[in-house]
């Protein structure tokens, strides 16, 4: 569903505003009456908005109030990692109405895995009492490379999957638009659409959780380059002859800077003391924050990996900003000042405040409600954010 321009353009505004007469929105997008008209009556007619109140008149007949109803459409995210499977349900405003997530994931079955998240995606639906017509699509976001036109996933290592035709499976469960997307580029996508990056122009979306993935964003839009496969930072050579990686190199940044690996060289450190391993990123900052000093000995040696990455990425892209998201981006308090002052340290290029640092402000839900807005960008969204 292409629409019109000038209908995207009033329930963009209407969106913003939440409600205006005909002649305000004449007023402020530029467009006549008669053509704001003619287009607000097609919106009204398929549920998008409604008429309701009566305006403000300096004289003569008042005018109607034009409402935006964000309840009108809705759209599936779902997100698929080693861990676990979550889908959302969210309206026109992306707000998450249900959520769910299920584990025990065997990826040498991706059909039984498939048929689960429909059969989810159908109860969610039943639940809320949504029909069928009501629903934009459903977006993924997958921790690979992904052909989003052809609708395959390409690889991801981390799952085992390799020419994965994920749209045309998933269609034989779900009869709806399916739109597929890397998971950080899904990430930098719902940044920027709903959070810390709609000011900003040039930015770096890092992923930092399981692996390392990472989202770009020149002048507002999403850069994917040619191969679809721009922004695999994690798989950057830090390490010459370095560990063996799954992508078939060795070295990858990801093998030294993920959550993963923060907790096995924890949890193998705390072996080697003979004392219990059962770790999670929880318990490490517990550990952390308690002033134990193998936690700080592994924290420190880990964001020294971090930051050979990250200075990386700054002088090849010199962003307005890093947003760190992922797993790791809820340990806040002791993520940011401990890697700025490391990434910061003294050179010929930058020097601190050239780029910021800063935290996902959609935090765990940023890839999710970024994969769960990629239906809705036939019906909202006015310039291809994506290049
Ligand atoms: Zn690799």
């Amino acid at each position: 569903m292409i629409r019109d321009s000038n209908q995207k353009k009033i329930l963009q505004l209407l969106q913003k505003r939440r409600e205006l007469t005909k002649q305000e929105m004449s007023q402020i997008l530029g467009l006549s009456i008669p053509t704001i008209a003619t287009n607000t009556n097609i919106l009204i007619a398929e549920g998008l908005l409604e008429e309701g109140g009566i305006g403000d008149s300096s004289g003569g007949r008042k005018p109607v109030i034009i409402k935006f109803l964000p309840n009108a459409r809705f759209s599936f995210g779902v997100d698929i990692s080693s861990q676990r499977v979550r889908i959302i349900l969210t309206n026109l405003d992306s707000e998450i109405l249900a959520s769910v997530e299920f584990i025990d994931l065997d990826f040498t079955n991706i059909e039984l895995i498939l048929q689960r998240i429909a059969d989810h995606m159908t109860q969610m639906m039943m639940d809320l009492k949504i029909e069928s017509k009501a629903v934009l699509g459903v977006g993924f976001s997958l921790p690979g490379t992904v052909d989003e036109e052809l609708g395959i996933l390409e690889m991801a290592p981390s799952l085992g999957l390799y020419k994965v035709p994920l749209q045309k499976q998933f269609q034989a469960y779900f009869s709806a638009p399916i739109y597929i997307e890397n998971e950080a580029n899904a990430a930098a996508f719902g940044e920027l659409t709903l959070g810390i990056a709609q000011q900003m122009k040039n930015l770096v979306y890092l992923s930092v959780t399981h692996g390392i993935g990472a989202g770009i964003v020149i002048k507002g839009h999403l850069y994917k380059g040619k191969n679809k496969r721009a922004g695999e930072f994690g798989h950057m050579t830090l390490i010459p002859n370095g560990k063996q990686c799954k992508c078939g190199r060795n070295g990858c940044w990801e093998l030294y800077a993920s959550v993963q690996t923060l907790l096995s060289r924890y949890r193998a450190s705390l072996k080697a003391e003979s004392l219990p391993t059962s770790i999670t990123l929880k318990s490490f900052f517990n550990d952390l924050a308690m002033g134990n000093s193998m936690a700080r000995k592994v924290w420190d040696e880990y964001l020294d990996y971090l930051t050979t990455g990250i200075q990386n990425i700054i002088l090849t892209l010199d962003p307005h900003y890093i947003v760190v998201g992922g797993d790791i981006s809820l340990y806040e308090d002791y993520l940011l000042p401990d890697l700025q002052k490391k990434i910061f340290t003294p050179n010929a290029f930058y020097e601190e405040g050239d780029t910021s640092i800063v935290i996902s402000t959609l935090k765990e839900n940023a890839t999710i409600l970024g994969a769960s807005l990629l239906p809705m960008k036939n019906l909202l969204f006015q310039n291809e954010s994506i290049l």
